[in-house]
């Protein structure tokens, strides 16, 4: 199914065939500038505008909005044409407003403390549904009291960008070319897909590369994320390292903060040790609550003193704030079917 921000303007070129040539400038820049629907871009003829709704409709139909964190964090469940469903973040700051985007509905990596990660893959979202998702949250954040504009994405949400790789780097460039998002402000976070790594290192967009880590030794990382055992630690490493000599971009890697699990100082001097050579920053997550997983995370007197200890190392470390915890909008917390079963988790096979 094609939706509105699927085609290319080489493709809405096509649809538009038979219309004077500067109907496509008017489509192209109310769809990217403006960001209206063709419905409401009064430019257009109206038998135009009509012809136009019916070929390219919306891909996201709003099934829930949630707004915590006095109205600076709003997620919404979008339902897709297939009835699957994906989350989609806004996060206002002082300093800028970022929106949390998915990129797969569900996820194949089975990360165990991910929701997403429990409740298993459905499909890869088109490049269409994903910069929807970014002009969704930009209306939005532009019509409030305060107007703000959008100006941050993270491929952060629900599923594995790199699993997605291809549409996930057509929904970059017109994000980048076309809704006007530099590069340096955009994050891809991958829980390490190498092929996926490399594919980015060579990509002309300087974008962002943040890395789920979470365990800096192959014994722990097989059991927290198991696409490690088919990507580990020192073919990760190596992948890091030619980003970073391609693309002169700090890396940084995250690192989810589970109690017991991979708060010990063996895990610090791991960390501190691959940051280092690395140059990273260490992005440190209290482990938020998801339904599947019964360990908690990290005290925040301990977050503070691990965040300490790497700096002591020599690292670079910070503690993310967390946003929308009330709302399971926090990291790790987006699942869209919220009848799962939370009871056991379901561990699935490694993806191939
Ligand atoms: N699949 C990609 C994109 C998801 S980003 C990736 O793994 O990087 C979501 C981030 O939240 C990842 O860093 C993920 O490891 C982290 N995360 C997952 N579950 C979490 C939880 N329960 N608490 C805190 N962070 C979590």
């Amino acid at each position: 199914m094609t939706s509105l921000y699927d085609p290319t303007r080489a493709e809405l070129a096509t649809l538009l065939d038979g219309e004077p040539r500067y109907r496509l400038d008017q489509l192209w820049s109310g769809l990217y500038e403006q960001r209206v629907e063709p419905a409401e871009l009064t430019t257009l003829p109206k038998a135009l505008r009509a012809r136009l709704a019916e070929a390219l409709p919306l891909a996201l139909t709003p099934a829930a909005e949630s707004v915590s964190d006095d109205g600076q964090t709003v997620k919404w469940l979008w339902r897709l044409h297939d009835g699957a469903s994906i989350e989609t973040v806004l996060m206002h700051y002082p300093d800028r407003s970022t929106v949390c985007v998915s990129t797969q509905a569900g996820c194949a990596m089975a990360c165990g403390f991910c929701a997403t990660g429990q409740a298993g893959f459905e499909r890869n979202l088109s490049v269409g549904e994903i910069v929807e998702q970014v002009v969704r949250a930009a209306q939005v954040a532009a019509a409030g009291p305060t107007p703000r504009r959008v100006s941050n994405i993270v491929f952060m949400g629900m599923g594995e960008p790199l699993a997605n790789v291809e549409r996930v780097w057509r929904a970059v460039e017109r994000i980048h070319a076309d809704l006007g998002i530099s590069a340096r402000h955009l994050t891809i976070s991958t829980v390490g897909i190498v092929p996926g790594i490399r594919r980015l290192a060579h990509e002309s967009l300087p974008v962002n590369l943040a890395v789920s880590l979470h365990a800096a030794n192959d014994t722990l990382r097989d059991e927290l994320v198991p696409i490690n055992r088919r990507y580990p630690l020192a073919d990760l490493y190596a992948a890091c390292a030619d980003y970073l000599a391609e693309k002169n971009r700090r890396i940084s890697f995250e690192w989810a903060l589970i109690d017991g699990v991979n708060d010990n100082d063996s895990d610090a001097r791991e960390l501190a040790a691959a940051a280092r050579s690395l140059r990273a920053h260490i992005n440190l997550i209290p482990l938020n609550a998801t339904p599947g997983w019964p360990t908690q995370g990290t005290p925040p007197e301990r977050v503070a003193a691990f965040r300490d200890r790497l700096v002591e190392l020599g690292a670079n470390a910070t503690v993310r704030a967390n946003r929308g915890n009330e709302i399971d909008a926090a990291c790790g917390q987006l699942r869209a079917n919220q009848e799962v079963s939370v009871s056991a988790p379901r561990r699935r096979p490694l993806p191939h």
